[in-house]
Parts: C-alpha cells; structure tokens; sequence
C-alpha cells in the first residue's frame, strides 16, 4: 500500500465538499478540502455593511435561506458541536404582480426556512471547523497515475496526491478541470471525454444579486419575501433581510433582489451603481417611492448561480471511477440537495476502498 492509497482529496469547500470531506473523516479516511476562495460556502455568502447610522447590517447574497424538512443537512446542524445559531424565518414569502403584493404559495410557505444569527455563511463556516480545508488554493489539473491522480495548481506544480478525488465545482467548470487534466491511455480518456460532454449539457442560470439599504423602515411582517408571478419579470426574488433579524429595529431596511436570467445577462457588464439604480426603479413599483434611492448598494454576479438542468449522478460517475463529481449540477439547485450528493460522492468511495 503507498502512502496516500485511500486518501481524499476534495475540490471545493462548498456546501457538497464539505459534506462529503466530513462524511469520508466520520468514515476514518484522511481527506485535505482545496478551496479557491478565501473562505467556505461557495455559493453561500453573507456580506456586511455598516450603516452611517451605526447599524449593522447583514445580507446573504447568495443562498438565501434553508429550507427544514428533515433533510440530512437538517441532521448534521442539529449534530454539530459548534452549531450555528439559526434564524427562523416567519414571515410568508409572498408574490409581486404588476407592482401588487400577492399571498405566495401555502404548500411551499408550511416548510420551516432558516439562516443563521450571522448571516447563512455561519453554516459552511461551522461544517469547515473540523476539515482540513486548505484556502486559496485553485486546482488547475489532475494527472492521472496508474495508482493515484496528481494535484497540480495553475504553474503545473503537485500540490497534493489522493487515491481519489471528488470535484463539486459548477458543472461548467468541472468539464473545464476534466479537460484540463492527463488520463491515462485508452478507456479512461475515453471516460474523461464522455463526461465532459454530460457535465458541458449542464446550463446554469446567471444571477446578479442586488444589496440595497435603506434609511426608511419597512418592519412589515406580512411578507418575508416576494417571488415575481409572472417568473419573466427582471425583479425575480427580493428578500426583506428585516424578517431575519439582520437589522436592528428602526434602522433600516436592508433588501437583497435576485435579477432573472435575463435581466442578469443582459445588465451584467453595466457598472454597480447603474444596476443598483435599475433594480431600485423596479423594487419602487412594487414598495413605493421611499425606495427608489437606496443609501448603499453593491452587487454579487453569481455566473453559475443555479442549474436550469441537472445530470444524473450515478451517470456521470460510472462504477470504478476514481474522479468523482458531484455538487448541485448532479442534483438540483438548493443547498440540502448539494450536500445530498457530497454524501453520494462520499458513499462512493467508502464502499470502493
Ligand atoms: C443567488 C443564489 C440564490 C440561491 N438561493 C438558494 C436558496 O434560497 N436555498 C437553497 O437551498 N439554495 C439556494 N441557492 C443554491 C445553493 O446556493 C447551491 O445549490 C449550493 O450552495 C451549491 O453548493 P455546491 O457545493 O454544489 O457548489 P458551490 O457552492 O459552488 O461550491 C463549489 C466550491 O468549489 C470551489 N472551486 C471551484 N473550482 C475550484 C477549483 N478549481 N479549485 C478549488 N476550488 C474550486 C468554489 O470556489 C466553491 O467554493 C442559491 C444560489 C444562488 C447563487
């Protein structure tokens, strides 16, 4: 046996890796967890902004909450040992139609939603607690051996060895590491071609993510937050922050709206202020004129927000892969989802090993 047969190597601390790195440590394997970024989450990110007011305000700009219903992500907070503080949402999510507040849906509204005290980024930070995860750190290539696969960073350099390794970038971007990489001879380039075209079949939607704050107070509990009816409107999503008590009482209202796939891509290379402006024009119709003018804004272009089609995990990992993949584009584009098939991924190689 060398030494690193039957380690694990996991790109991404997203919500999927960071199932799947916790999983395979429960299961007695070593595992090392290479992010990119700064910090865990991926795709689930709080950002805070500090108010001339001295309020401080918080915004999830990307998940935007958790939906309870006896998930396993519901399971591993609850068994946690430095568990998050969650924050239940009340307040109904409802529906906009020409610039009218609507009820929203009864089925989907009896589910408990949640973030965290600190914003949802407290969640992906408390799962990467007890995980080797080293930061800043992109993965450019794999090199496939006869006995284990090569980490290599973007100047060619190894940076790790692992007997397997799980990928739950984007599904774009894991056909881009795929192609990246070296296979061995024969069927496993032919593998490697196979499932760059699956993962490539894979479209996610753009999403520019609008941060606004407001002097005026909106402290209306009737709503949470109001999905577009008609699901072409620009203004797709737009969430008062308010109802998970990410703004002191009377300072404020701090909204975050998710542009449609269309309007992203269309307004994507405007400049910040100018698609802050648009967004508040459009929020404006619907909660009047105090917010037409937010005090503060910024935005998060997510490129890869959420999958508009999915494959299926078991088909893009045939039996026997080593190079396993997972994340949202094998399952669907919420979060439980995404650390449903880290554990798939995980499974995999424990009952492989
Ligand atoms: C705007 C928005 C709103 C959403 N709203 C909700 C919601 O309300 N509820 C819900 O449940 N879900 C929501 N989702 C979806 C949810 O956030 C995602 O489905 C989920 O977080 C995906 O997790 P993941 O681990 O699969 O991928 P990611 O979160 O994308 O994680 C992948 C990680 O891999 C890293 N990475 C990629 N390539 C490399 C590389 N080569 N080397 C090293 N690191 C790499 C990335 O930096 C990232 O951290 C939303 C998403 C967006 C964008």
């Amino acid at each position: 046996m060398t030494k690193n047969q039957g380690r694990v190597a996991v790109i991404g601390a997203g919500i999927a890796g960071l199932a799947a790195a916790r999983a395979l440590q429960d299961a007695g394997r070593s595992v090392i967890v290479w992010e990119q970024n700064a910090t865990a989450g991926g795709r689930i990110g709080t950002r805070a902004f500090t108010a001339p007011n001295g309020a401080r305000v918080l915004f999830d700009d990307g998940a935007q909450n958790i939906k309870s219903d006896g998930t396993a992500l519901d399971d591993a907070v609850a068994a946690l040992q430095n568990k998050p503080h969650q924050a239940f949402i009340s307040a109904p999510v409802g529906l906009h139609h020409n610039g009218r507040i609507l009820p929203g849906d009864e089925a989907s509204n009896a589910a408990r939603k949640w973030s965290c005290r600190g914003g949802l980024a407290q969640l992906p930070q408390s799962l990467a607690d007890e995980v080797d995860v080293r930061f800043n750190t992109a993965i450019s290539a794999l090199r496939e051996n006869a006995r284990d696969i090569n980490l290599l960073d973007a100047s060619g350099d190894m940076l790790d060895t692992a007997a397997h390794v799980i990928i739950t970038a984007p599904a774009p971007q894991a056909a881009d590491l795929l192609d990246a990489s070296v296979w061995r001879d024969g069927e496993s380039t032919c593998a490697a071609t196979e499932r760059i075209a699956l993962l490539r079949g894979v479209e996610y939607s753009r999403c520019l993510s609008v941060l606004l704050f407001f002097t005026v107070s909106c402290d209306d509990d009737s709503w949470y937050a109001l999905l577009a009816r008609d699901r072409e409107h620009p203004l797709l999503w737009l969430a008062r922050e308010n109802a998970k008590g990410f703004v002191p009482q009377n300072k404020g209202t701090a909204l975050v709206a998710q542009l449609g796939h269309a309007a992203s891509t269309e307004l994507w290379d405007e400049p910040d202020e100018r698609i802050a402006a648009q967004t508040a024009h459009w929020i404006a119709e619907i909660l009047g004129p105090d917010f037409a003018s937010p005090q503060w804004s910024a935005v998060t272009r997510w490129r890869h927000s959420q999958p508009r089609n999915t494959i299926d995990f078991e088909v893009v990992n045939p039996p026997g892969a080593r190079v396993l993949i997972c994340g949202d584009g094998t399952a669907r584009g919420r979060a439980p989802d995404a650390y449903d098939s880290g554990l798939k991924a995980a499974q995999r190689v424990i009952v492989t090993a």
